[in-house]
């Protein structure tokens, strides 16, 4: 009966959205959440003349996600989850193994990760540094002339402490840390740098730059606001002022295989996997014309953000970064270097409820007892992890086995 009564509502409701007489985002004034996305899926069900079942089936709470992560929405996609690991992780924040969360529908990436993170494990555990955590935000200033590019340039370099006042006054958590002027001709960037605690911070960074600009415009005459986001920031682009400044979390993670994990666990010889590192990676991605001097960071980078509730679209800068190998005797040594890193664990998509719970698996998630650590932790499990994607896909390189993996796991011809 009360079914009944509630697809009568909606029923009703998305025949005004057929009219016209209201719209797709106008739907939760008038009604609650649910009713308002279930609505909005009856009415595409009608336009597209599809069933949409699987969209509506989800556990996501419509009123938690209402004005913080998502407009018009009609349900849900569902990615499997599966996990890697356990890897040992010698980190400052993150210590012992770890079991990894990853959301993918590409076959053989989890038990890619997997075979990385046993060999990085038998060897001793990953070793992992962070040496830079700052979000930017860039704003853009448009000027008469060179001359007062020249003067605003100055005149930011004598006015830090105000800069910094203001751009500490607008987040409880977003603390200004570093700023770089950039100039060309009569255009001028200030890209502000923030300690935004445990969340990614891209929010907090944008309303605090908002602030600084406002400052800067009433306080240097003729500076002109063009863009709070000038995309010297760079966020969701690849680009060298991240690789060189930094972005989010910028962590470096190494670790020394020996050589019997080299023949027990993945079938080759120190040589022969840093032939394919420096060939491949650096080489490779040379002539490719290519920033990106790794086998695939995106790949691990991208399927732990989906299972934690982290921006996918910041995998762009997040996946940029540097494999290095040497062979030292019969063994060898990998690191990898990973500028720019954007994670948080407060914030954005991290409190939806499977998210969340994939960030627990961790031991993660939420608020640290010292703001910042539990994203400091989270930076140093994912280069673990990167660490241990990048040193199986090149041994699976250099000993031939990468097609045969996919066949198997990829295309489902797995003999079980
Ligand atoms: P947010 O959810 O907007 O802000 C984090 C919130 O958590 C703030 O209200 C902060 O309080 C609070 N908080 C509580 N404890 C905290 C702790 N220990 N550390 C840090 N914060 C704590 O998240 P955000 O990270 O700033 O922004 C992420 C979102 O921005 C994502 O949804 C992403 O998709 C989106 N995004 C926005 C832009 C943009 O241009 N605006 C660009 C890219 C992505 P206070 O407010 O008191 O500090």
């Amino acid at each position: 009966m009360f079914m009944e009564g509630v697809r009568k509502k909606e029923k009703e409701l998305a025949q005004k959205l057929a009219e016209g007489e209201i719209q797709l985002h106008k739907l939760e004034e008038i009604t609650d959440s649910k009713t308002a996305v279930m609505t909005r899926r009856m009415f595409i069900e009608k336009v597209s003349g599809q069933r949409l079942d699987g969209i509506g089936s989800s556990t996501i709470d419509y009123d938690k996600i209402r004005n913080r992560n998502a407009e018009n929405v009609i349900g849900a996609v569902q990615i499997p989850m599966g996990i890697a690991g356990p890897v040992s992780v010698n980190g400052e924040y993150a210590k012992g193994d770890f079991y990894v969360p990853m959301a993918t529908t590409e076959g053989a990436l989890i038990a890619s990760a997997s075979r990385g993170m046993k060999g990085i494990t038998q060897c001793g555990g990953a070793n992992v540094r962070i040496i830079g955590d700052a979000i930017s935000r860039a704003p853009l200033f448009e000027l008469e002339s060179i001359e007062d590019s020249a003067k605003l340039s100055d005149w930011i370099s004598k006015n830090e402490k105000g800069i910094k006042e203001a751009a500490d006054s607008a987040t409880k958590y977003g603390r200004l840390k570093k700023m770089h002027t950039f100039i060309l001709g009569n255009n001028v960037w200030l890209r502000l740098a923030f300690d935004t605690g445990d969340a990614m911070g891209m929010n907090s960074a944008t309303i605090a730059s908002e602030t600084v600009s406002e400052y800067i415009e009433k306080n240097f005459k003729g500076a002109k606001l063009v863009a709070v986001s000038g995309n010297m920031c760079s966020d969701k682009k690849e680009s060298y002022v991240n690789e060189l400044l930094g972005r989010g979390k910028s962590v470096i993670a190494d670790v020394l295989i020996n050589e019997e994990v080299l023949k027990s666990v993945f079938k080759t010889t120190a040589k022969k996997a840093c032939n394919t590192n420096i060939k491949k990676n650096l080489l490779g991605s040379s002539r490719a014309g290519s920033s990106k001097h790794n086998a695939h960071f995106a790949n691990i980078v991208a399927a732990i953000f989906l299972a934690t509730g982290q921006d996918p679209a910041q995998v762009v800068e997040s996946s940029s970064g540097y494999t290095w190998t040497e062979e030292r005797g019969n063994d060898l040594y990998i690191s990898v270097t990973m500028p720019s890193l954007e994670i948080g664990t407060v914030g954005g998509g991290t409190h939806i409820a499977t998210q969340y719970e994939a960030l627990s698996i961790l031991g993660v998630q939420g608020v640290g007892k010292v703001p910042g650590v539990n994203s400091k932790k989270f930076a140093e499990i994912i280069a673990a992890a990167v660490l241990a994607g990048e040193l199986n896909l090149i041994c699976a390189l250099s000993s031939r086995e990468l097609g045969k993996a996919h066949t198997e796991l990829g295309r489902n011809k797995k003999k079980d």
